[in-house]
């Protein structure tokens, strides 16, 4: 799943210590599970076609339920975790290849305990609600306006994806989740951003972003993010990583 525009990377900077504290304080991640829990439990095929695509947006809630939980079972991973999702930040809609960067080596999600809410709810919809939604306007207007304003050309492959329905999940109720009790999910979720965010941001789904692009967002300077059409449209137009590749290498040397 692709983030469907370079407006919405402009997140308030907030101090992530500070937010993850008080998160802890305030027993935000014991509502966050509470509203997951409320999903009926589900399996699939695991073929990972889904999480080949891209990224898909969380909330800054889920962003630092997972970075709290990378930090205290997953430190060894992560340097491969930042350094792929600095690509991704940078290469997410001119390289084809670009996955999301916490789909593993054996097509298993390595951070499937705090993976997002859009994630877990993918394939519970009934075919019909979900390509109701599915439409990818938003990909083509921005590839549309990267070309007329900045020259970059986002390959057809990429502006014109969507993702198809998945039928291999079942979940524990043995039909589709109706769409209103995910809307109110998203409802619960959007309550605990308002903790971080005014509610106006947060209603207009603006503290939602890939959790690579969370992660540039604590990670990157402000120096290193704005340099991000020009990283683009070197890797556009000759697949150069001149720009890039110093980026991504202090990126990995974050540290907790
Ligand atoms: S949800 Fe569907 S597309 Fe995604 S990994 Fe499972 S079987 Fe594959
Ligand atoms: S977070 Fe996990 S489940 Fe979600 S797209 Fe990435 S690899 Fe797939």
């Amino acid at each position: 799943m692709i983030n469907k525009g370079d407006d919405r990377i402009m997140l308030p900077a907030v101090e992530l210590y500070k937010a993850l504290n008080k998160a802890q304080q305030q027993k935000l991640f014991d509502e966050l599970q509470l509203a997951y829990d409320k999903l009926p439990k589900s399996t699939c095929k695991n073929c990972a076609r889904c999480c080949s695509i891209g990224s898909p947006p969380a909330f800054f809630i889920e962003y630092i339920n997972m970075y709290r939980y990378v930090r205290d079972h997953l430190k060894d991973r992560w340097q491969d975790f930042l350094s792929k999702s600095a690509e991704y930040f940078y290469l997410e809609l001119v390289d084809v290849n670009q996955k999301c960067p916490f789909l593993g080596d054996d097509k298993r999600c390595d951070i499937y305990e705090v993976r997002p809410a859009t994630c877990r709810f993918f394939g519970l919809l009934s075919k019909q609600e979900f390509e109701k939604g599915n439409l990818n306007q938003g990909l083509q207007y921005v590839a549309k306006k990267l070309w007329e304003d900045h020259q970059i050309k986002i390959p057809d492959e990429i502006a014109n994806s969507k993702i198809e329905y998945c039928g291999d999940v079942s979940n524990s109720t043995g039909k589709p989740v109706p769409k209103k009790e995910l809307g109110i999910i998203i409802g619960e979720l959007a309550k605990l951003d308002a903790y971080f965010f005014p509610e106006q941001l947060v209603d207009q789904e603006g503290t939602m972003l890939p959790y690579p692009v969370h992660l540039m967002n604590t990670v990157l300077g402000d120096g290193a993010r704005a340099r991000k059409l020009k990283i683009m449209k070197e890797y556009a137009d000759h697949q150069s990583r001149e720009l890039l590749d110093p980026i991504v290498a202090r990126a990995a040397k974050y540290e907790f």
